[in-house]
């Protein structure tokens, strides 16, 4: 497993109720992380998403600095993505939290199958380490598109957006900070899509499914990688959608880029 984490790098409370325990970027945990957002909920602690497993000790250590326990309740996955997925079977092995997982990536969680999460092909080109794996992991609950669910107490509604994979779902909650919505890949600070040269992103998706994000009243943003936002949330979705809608295709991760 990952040995650089420093242990001094800890406490990344964003407020009272949410704590970003792992992510690739400032060094929380390692460099093939997902944000990983640690949410204090009236039933214990909610995360959103799990990380790749590789660095799962820091984020544990994360969790109890910035939100006084690591006891997970509940994960909720956003897509099946390694740096976002890989991490369920090892937080399985500690706790027997529920996982929630999106509909469409039910079979490769519980298969922990490589090729389809994208694992093998990305590891072959270099971009994850020979070590990394997918476990299989049990998904207690799936989401469908448009199901209002409640985890530990916190009420969310899912939106299936595909685009950045075909399995990536959005969640809207409401939070001591504000009306939030979990964005996973799909979209990203300054209306940024998530479209990637991979197979299942698909320009398409967005054209099919952005809308669904539209007029939420979206006060905080946090997405899968890069700068989060607790105000004016909607203004970063309404930007893509617009470009879209206007016959534009929208900046695009990767380019000049902001999240590695
Ligand atoms: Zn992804």
């Amino acid at each position: 497993m990952y040995s650089a984490f420093s242990w001094n790098i800890c406490r990344m409370r964003l407020c009272r109720q949410i704590g970003l325990v792992a992510d690739l970027q400032i060094g929380l945990s390692c460099p093939w992380d997902c944000h990983v957002y640690g949410i204090r909920a009236p039933g214990g602690i909610v995360l959103i998403d799990a990380g790749s497993g590789m660095a799962t000790d820091a984020l544990l250590h994360n969790l109890r600095e910035d939100l006084g326990t690591a006891e997970i309740t509940a994960v909720v996955l956003t897509h099946a993505h390694p740096d976002h997925a890989c991490g369920v079977a090892p937080l399985l092995d500690r706790y027997g939290c529920q996982v929630w997982a999106p509909a469409p990536c039910r079979e490769v969680l519980e298969q922990g199958d490589e090729d389809r999460s994208g694992l093998a092909k990305a590891r072959r080109r270099g971009a994850y380490p020979m070590e990394m794996r997918m476990r299989p992991s049990l998904v207690h609950h799936s989401i469908e598109h448009g199901e209002i669910f409640e985890v530990a107490g916190l009420r969310f509604e899912a939106l299936h957006v595909s685009g950045h994979s075909p399995d990536s779902f959005c969640y809207l909650t409401e939070l001591e900070c504000g009306r939030s919505l979990f964005v996973g890949d799909v979209l990203f600070y300054g209306g940024v899509l998530g479209l990637i040269n991979a197979e299942g992103s698909s320009l398409d998706g967005y054209r099919s499914h952005l809308e669904r994000l539209k007029g939420l009243g979206v006060d905080c943003l946090f997405p899968g990688h890069g700068l989060f936002t607790f105000r004016n949330g909607q203004l970063h979705i309404d930007t893509a959608i617009r470009e879209l809608e206007r016959g534009f295709v929208p900046r695009m991760i990767g380019q000049h880029d902001l999240i590695f």
